[in-house]
C-alpha cells in the first residue's frame, strides 16, 4: 500500500516535471532571440559565446563574439595567436581571465585532442576555466547531452517557481537548485530547454517587475502564488567593495611614452596599462606617484601634472585614480611587478589590449591619442 502511494506519487511528479519541460520548449520556439551563436551549432562557436557572456550582458557580447569568431574561427586559428591579439579582442569585455584560460584551453586542443572540443560535460570540465556551468551550457546546446545550467538567470527562474526562499549562494541551496536544472534537462531538446530557462529569465522572469501574466509557467509558480516574487532571491548582505585609492603617470621621454605590462595572471592580466600604483594610508597622490613609480619602474620624474581622477568598479574594489602626466629625461626601466615595458608613440598606446580603466585614464592624459 505504501510503496503504491510512493510510486503514485513520484509519477506525478514526472508528470509534472514533463508538463514544466513542455510549457518551456514550447514558450521557447516561439519566443527566443535570433542571437548569432543560435543560428550555428559549432560547438567552439557555442562554446566562445558561453565564455563572454559570464558576468555580460547579451548586447554587449554580440560585436565581440562577431569580431573574435571572424579573427580566430576556429581552435587551431586561437592556438596559434599571440596572446597580445587574444587579449586585445577581448579588451573591454573585462574579466580577462577568461580569455587567458580560452587561449591556454584551445592550446591544449590542438595540442592534445585534434582541435576538437570534448562532446561530453566531463571532458569539458578538465579544461582551464571551464566549470560546471560552461561545461553544461556547450555539452547540452551544441551536443544535446543532457546536462544542466544554472546561472543567474535560471537560478532566478527556478527559486520562484519552486518558492525557495533562502540565498541561492548558499551551498545547500545552489545544490537543490542544479538538481531541478538537471530534472529539467533530461528529457528531448535539453539544449533548447537549458536555453529555454536562461532567455525566460532574461525577459519575462526578470529581476524586477516579472511579466508573470506573460509567462509559460505562470499557472505552476510558488512565487507568483504566494505573490512575492519580485523580492525573490533572497540576498544575504554583500561585504561593501574595498575603497582603494591608486595613481598612474603618463611618462613622456623625447616624445614617446611609457607602457608596462601586467604579468599574466591575477587581476587585469597581460594587459598593458600606465605604470603607477595604490597609495599607502594618506598618502598623497603626488607622493604616492612618485614613489611607486622609483620602486615600480625605478624612473624619477621631474614634474607630476594632475589630469583628473576616474573612477572605476570592480567586483570587490571600488577604485578612484589619479592620473598624471610626467617628464622624465633618463634612467633605465627597471620593473618590479610588471613583466614588459614599451616606449611607444603615443598614437600607438592606444592599439595595446588594455582595460576600460586605462583607456578612462589616457583619455584624461592625452586626450587627442586615446580615441
Ligand atoms: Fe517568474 Fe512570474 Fe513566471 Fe513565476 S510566474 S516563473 S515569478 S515570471
Amino acid at each position: 500500500m505504501v510503496g503504491c502511494q510512493v510510486g503514485g506519487v513520484a509519477r506525478r511528479e514526472s508528470a509534472s516535471v514533463d508538463k514544466t519541460r513542455k510549457l518551456l520548449l514550447d514558450w521557447y520556439r516561439v519566443n527566443r532571440r535570433d542571437l548569432p551563436w543560435r543560428r550555428i551549432r559549432d560547438p567552439y562557436a557555442v562554446w566562445i559565446s558561453e565564455a563572454m557572456l559570464q558576468q555580460t550582458r547579451v548586447e554587449t557580447v554580440i560585436p565581440y563574439w562577431e569580431r573574435f569568431l571572424a579573427r580566430f574561427p576556429d581552435v587551431a586559428t586561437l592556438a596559434a595567436a599571440q596572446p597580445d591579439a587574444v587579449l586585445g579582442a577581448w579588451a573591454g569585455l573585462g574579466y580577462y581571465s577568461r580569455a587567458r584560460n580560452l587561449h591556454r584551453a584551445a592550446k591544449e586542443l590542438a595540442a592534445h585532442h585534434g582541435g576538437r572540443l570534448p562532446d561530453t560535460a566531463e571532458g569539458l570540465r578538465e579544461l582551464p576555466g571551464v566549470g560546471r556551468y560552461t561545461a553544461g551550457a556547450v555539452a547540452s546546446i551544441a551536443f544535446d547531452r543532457p546536462e544542466p545550467v544554472v546561472d543567474g538567470n535560471v537560478a532566478r527562474v527556478l527559486v520562484r517557481l519552486h518558492g525557495i526562499r533562502e540565498d541561492p549562494k548558499r551551498p545547500a541551496v545552489a545544490a537543490r537548485l542544479w538538481e531541478h536544472a538537471a530534472e529539467l534537462a533530461r528529457g528531448p531538446s535539453p539544449g533548447d530547454l537549458n536555453q529555454a530557462l536562461m532567455e525566460l529569465g532574461a525577459l519575462v522572469c526578470t529581476p524586477r517587475a516579472p511579466s508573470c501574466p506573460a509567462c509559460p509557467l505562470r499557472r505552476r509558480c510558488a512565487a507568483r502564488r504566494a505573490g512575492d516574487a519580485e523580492s525573490l532571491p533572497v540576498k544575504s548582505r554583500k561585504a561593501s567593495p574595498r575603497a582603494v585609492e591608486a595613481v598612474a603617470g603618463l611618462i613622456l621621454r623625447r616624445g614617446r611614452v611609457l607602457a608596462v605590462r601586467r604579468p599574466p595572471r591575477g587581476l587585469l592580466g597581460g594587459l598593458w596599462e600606465l605604470p603607477g600604483g595604490e597609495l599607502a594610508p594618506r598618502e598623497r597622490p603626488e607622493a604616492g606617484l612618485r614613489r611607486a613609480l622609483r620602486e615600480r619602474t625605478g624612473l624619477a620624474i621631474a614634474d607630476a601634472e594632475p589630469r583628473g581622477e576616474v573612477r572605476h568598479a570592480f567586483t570587490h574594489r571600488s577604485l578612484r585614480l589619479h592620473v598624471f602626466r610626467c617628464d622624465t629625461s633618463e634612467g633605465r626601466v627597471q620593473l618590479v611587478d610588471f613583466d614588459a615595458h614599451r616606449w611607444l608613440a603615443p598614437g600607438a598606446l592606444a592599439e595595446l589590449p588594455q582595460a576600460t580603466l586605462t583607456r578612462k585614464a589616457l583619455r584624461l592624459a592625452l586626450p587627442s591619442a586615446s580615441g
